[in-house]
């Protein structure tokens, strides 16, 4: 009996040692991306003498990595304090409806640019304990992910709900966009994890997005589930 414990306990933390290792390498790798485009760039121009256009040029493209850069180590940051310092988050009693509002009024400028609607089909006054920060983050996260991957001309709609019997809060996000493969669907709330890599470089996504709102649901205790037809679109359902 003792053994088979000790084994499991040894598997396990053999398991966390590798998942430790993976994520070090997978955040060296994703870091070490925008450094090698700055370098290149760089030395590119001081290989002859510019003009002052083209100096700029160059340093109008680094100013855009380094911002790169900054959003995956601060992204990293607060999935650290997330996993390690939770209780330096301090909780109150917050408006859902108001968060949600809010997150909208930030993605819209970037739907309306791309030709996406974005639209609030219901909105239930709710007030629940909570981080207002983290939540709004999390709604922006989903908000601007329906707008990412969904093309010009198609619709992302959001609504807030009550149940009236459980009396909890549902908010579910439904857009008409790429969709995602079944078989991608378990693994798209793991660290850096893209369905198509060279669709999220163009968007500039990290695969961090999702992480990040799943930790910050399982710091509200609340759960999220995901149901995808690729090419028709995505809806996610927050309880
Ligand atoms: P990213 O920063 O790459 O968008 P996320 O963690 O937010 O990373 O999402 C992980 C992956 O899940 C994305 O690369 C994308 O392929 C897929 N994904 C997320 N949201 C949607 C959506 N609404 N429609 C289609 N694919 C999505």
């Amino acid at each position: 009996q003792l053994t088979r414990t000790l084994n499991e306990m040894i598997g396990r933390l053999e398991e966390s040692f590798n998942a430790v290792l993976q994520f070090s390498g997978d955040a060296a790798h994703e870091m070490r991306t925008p450094l090698t485009v700055m370098r290149g760039e760089i030395e590119v121009a001081l290989r002859h003498q510019r003009t002052d256009g083209e100096y700029r040029s160059v340093l109008e493209s680094i100013l855009q990595e380094t911002e790169q850069l900054g959003s995956i180590i601060d992204n990293l940051l607060l999935l650290s304090r997330m996993d390690t310092r939770s209780d330096s988050f301090i909780f109150g009693d917050g408006s859902l409806d108001r968060i949600i509002m809010e997150s909208y009024e930030e993605v819209l400028p970037i739907a309306v640019e791309k030709g996406v609607s974005i639209s609030i089909e219901s909105l239930e006054e709710i007030s629940i304990r909570c981080e207002a920060g983290l939540l709004k983050r999390l709604f922006v996260n989903l908000m601007h992910n329906g707008v990412k991957y969904t093309a010009p001309g198609g619709s992302v709609t959001c609504r807030l709900d009550l149940n009236p019997v459980s009396g909890a809060a549902r908010f579910t996000i439904r857009d008409t966009g790429v969709g995602i493969p079944g078989r991608n669907l378990p693994r798209i709330f793991d660290r850096f994890y893209r369905v198509d890599p060279s669709r999220s470089a163009r968007t500039g996504g990290k695969g961090l997005g999702l992480t990040i709102v799943k930790k910050i649901l399982d710091l509200h205790g609340g759960a999220i589930s995901v149901e995808s037809v690729p090419g028709a679109g995505t809806v996610f359902t927050l309880d």
